[in-house]
């Protein structure tokens, strides 16, 4: 076998990533977007000592669980890396991917799996979406999406992630850009304006935030964009964006307001939330009031208890929480979501919960040392890479009685589990829940309790 040839495989397995899985002569190809059960033709593209990577050119019989992917430039796009397959055959990739890593990296034998939730409708989901602003090669300008890893846009005017509000928004930005003689940022040679649109929905208000991020301090006739916008249903906020640094981080730290207000509003299980354009606020609320409504049911409160709520972001899991524990306290190394945060406790007038800024690795041992802080207790829901284990040695030490972690990589929580896990603690119960319908990515939540 060599590089260009054609192979025959089945595919067996599915990767973290979404590439489907098979052997050919005992060698391991992953080919991305080839579906478990799936027979298809593939062209070795990459090979290395004990594995390879293979284009999918052919289908030769197609998988029980394969569909065809609703959004016609899935594969090019890469976003939604599994839209080939049933909704109900993702569900139980992702069951088995959690499963998985507990066992290999975890060492877990015998595993408290309970049903994963999955989501209602997996698609149009997403309450937020960024689209970059550019050229294609006749030099129409064009909103869309980066194509894979490249920095190449893809002409789309519909994500199917997203609301349909949308596609009118672009066409609106679009037009206006056209009549006007504005230009669209061009990352190669760092000249041109408009970089990016970003929209915010609320998915419980209907309110509408449209950003347009641009690489100058102003808008060329930004009102008559504004008159525009403002008579979509629901347009709330119209904002810009500056942002003249050459990286491809989207949006820059300073927000100009053009029309309405500066932020939405929008409600997770009857708690309303502020939201700007720079704060982060989750993409899925109606898959994430499941999540937290969890997290609250593991944590078993009752009215008594006292919680810390490590890496809170803007306190959406310390404000759900604090309707139901006597004291709440969060922990967040971003100073302007624990701004939110605070904000958001007052908005709803909840007065049992209080913010620190800094690193949970620092703010909770110090805590812990200097004051004898006590927790009942602990959530975590740490970035990908999970928890530092200075945090992970506190909690040992304080020995709450219940650890609830929210995870957004289940490797990383199985590497955090085992480690609690040889120091007194037990893993009672997990559970998977889809934020991101046709992607890989999945949440879980886990609860540990102090051994007997
Ligand atoms: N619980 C929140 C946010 C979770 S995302 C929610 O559900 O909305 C993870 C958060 O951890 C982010 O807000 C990130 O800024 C924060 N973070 C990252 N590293 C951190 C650290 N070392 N200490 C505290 N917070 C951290």
């Amino acid at each position: 076998m060599k590089k260009d040839d054609l192979v025959t495989i089945k595919i067996e397995d599915m990767s973290a990533e979404g590439s489907g899985i098979g052997k050919v002569d005992g060698y391991t190809l992953f080919v991305k977007d080839a579906v478990i059960g799936d027979v298809v033709e593939a062209k070795i593209m990459k090979m290395k000592k004990n594995y390879g990577f293979a284009r999918l050119m052919q289908i030769r019989e197609a998988s029980p669980d394969r569909v065809d992917p609703r959004c016609p430039i899935a594969r090019q796009c890469g976003g939604c890396q599994i839209q080939a397959m049933a909704y109900e055959a993702q569900l139980k990739f992702k069951e088995r991917l959690i499963e998985n890593h507990l066992r290999r990296i975890g060492g877990f034998e015998e595993i408290p799996m309970e049903p994963i939730v999955g989501m209602e409708e997996p698609y149009r989901y997403r309450n937020k979406a960024q689209f970059p602003i550019g050229q294609d090669r006749e030099g129409n300008l064009i909103a869309g999406f980066y194509a894979g890893r490249t920095h190449s846009i893809i002409s789309v005017d519909d994500c199917l992630l997203g609301v349909e509000e949308n596609k009118e928004i672009l066409q609106e930005v679009l037009d206006f850009m056209k009549e006007e003689g504005i230009s669209a940022y061009d990352e190669n040679t760092g000249k041109g304006l408009v970089r990016h649109v970003l929209i915010r929905y609320g998915f419980f208000t209907q309110e509408i935030m449209v950003c347009v991020v641009i690489n100058g301090k102003k808008l060329p006739r930004a009102q008559k964009l504004v008159e525009q916008l403002r008579k979509i249903r629901g347009m709330t906020s119209i904002t810009v964006n500056i942002n003249e640094e050459r990286t491809n981080v989207i949006l820059g730290e300073c927000v100009e307001l053009l029309w309405g207000q500066r932020y939405i509003t929008d409600t997770i299980g009857g708690i309303s939330y502020q939201i700007s354009p720079l704060s982060f606020y989750q993409v899925n609320p109606r898959q994430t009031e499941k999540l937290y409504r969890l997290a609250l049911e593991y944590a078993g409160l009752t009215g008594k208890e006292t919680v810390w709520d490590l890496y809170c972001g803007i306190g959406t899991i310390s404000l759900f929480l604090a309707q139901k524990a006597k004291q709440v306290y969060g922990v967040e190394i971003v100073p302007d979501a624990v701004k939110d945060a605070k904000n958001n406790a007052k908005r709803n007038g909840i007065e049992n919960a209080e913010f620190y800024v800094g690193k949970a690795e620092e703010v909770l041992p110090e805590k812990y040392e200097k004051e004898g802080v006590k927790a009942d207790v602990i959530v975590v829901d740490p970035p990908r890479k999970g928890c530092d284990e200075r945090l992970l040695d506190t909690i040992v030490k304080m020995q709450p009685e219940k650890v609830v972690y929210v995870s957004c990589d289940s490797a990383t929580l199985a590497r955090d589990l085992k480690w609690l896990c040889e120091r007194g603690y037990e893993v009672k119960r997990v559970r998977g829940v889809d934020q991101f319908g046709q992607t890989v990515h999945v949440e879980t939540v886990a609860l540990l309790s102090k051994k007997a």
